[in-house]
């Protein structure tokens, strides 16, 4: 269903992103890849999913917090790769500081990367969805998309506005036949997480391994890391057609966070 389709994942040069380009590569999709990282690394990484994939990948290295980089990278996966079918936006960043010692550029940039750019790519995507009558639109959001922790207020925010988004986008694209769902992951061992993990460590004088179980056990039931590959292999059933009718959802991935 997915072979010769076009891909477009946001934060796809590393932990969840690049496993959910890989997912979608494996289906057969032409992949639009972005993101932040070391050029030479960079282009390993598309070579190996072409050689490993027979599909096209290609690379735009577009900075998400500024809205006409968006609208040029959904641009420019249309015209190197065809119109985008699927777009995932998951590109995303931490910062964590109580409210009153949180930066004001911090929180500017997390609103920018992790909610805005969201809207500035449905926006350009979607008319050449509707266009086509299919169309999947996947967000990556958050169990702080459904639930809070203290201080994480402006990534708290964003993955909170992430759900909204997709509540909206999912009703105004239905007649098209264009779903939108949210993906809500709990912990994801990459590198997004483990900085958390490493500061914790220096800040309790603990080793990585003790505060990756404290980690776990704070928030999650189920005492398991979720993977980038099984993010990646939930996003190809939402866009596959068991999941056609499946629309404006937040999906937990989570080990029993918020079912608590
Ligand atoms: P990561 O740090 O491994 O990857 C983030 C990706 O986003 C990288 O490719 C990076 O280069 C890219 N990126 C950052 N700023 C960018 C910008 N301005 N423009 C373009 N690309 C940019 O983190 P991850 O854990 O894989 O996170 C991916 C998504 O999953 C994020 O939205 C994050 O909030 C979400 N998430 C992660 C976890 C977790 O436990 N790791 C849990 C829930 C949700």
């Amino acid at each position: 269903m997915l072979r010769g389709k076009t891909a477009l994942v946001t934060g796809s040069t590393s932990g969840i992103g690049l496993g959910i380009a890989q997912a979608l590569a494996a289906e057969g999709c032409a992949i639009m890849l972005n993101g932040f990282g070391d050029t030479a690394a960079i282009e390993r990484l598309r070579r190996d999913l072409v050689n490993r994939h027979e599909v096209k990948v290609v690379y735009n290295g577009a900075d998400l917090s500024r809205p006409e980089q968006v609208r040029e990278l959904v641009a420019d996966a249309a015209a190197r790769l065809g119109p985008v079918d699927v777009l995932v936006n998951n590109a995303g960043i931490q910062h964590v500081a109580p409210i009153e010692q949180f930066p004001e550029a911090k929180w500017d940039a997390i609103i920018a990367i992790n909610l805005s750019a969201a809207f500035h790519a449905i926006k350009a995507a979607l008319p050449a969805m509707r266009n086509r009558g299919w169309g999947r639109i996947v967000n990556i959001a958050s169990a702080h998309g459904l639930v809070a922790s203290e201080d994480k207020a402006a990534y708290v925010a964003a993955k909170h506005g992430l759900v909204g988004l997709t509540k909206v986008a999912a009703l105004e694209a239905a007649s098209s036949f264009v779903t939108c769902n949210a993906i809500c992951p709990g912990w994801v061992l990459t590198p997004l997480v483990e900085k958390q993990i490493a500061d914790r460590a220096a800040a309790n004088k603990t080793s990585v391994e003790y505060e990756q179980r404290e980690l776990l056990r704070e928030k999650q039931k189920l005492l398991a890391f979720t993977t980038p590959e099984q993010i990646g292999a939930m996003v190809v059933f939402l866009c596959g057609e068991a999941a056609s009718t499946m629309t404006g959802a937040a999906w937990s991935v989570d080990g029993g966070w918020v079912a608590q």
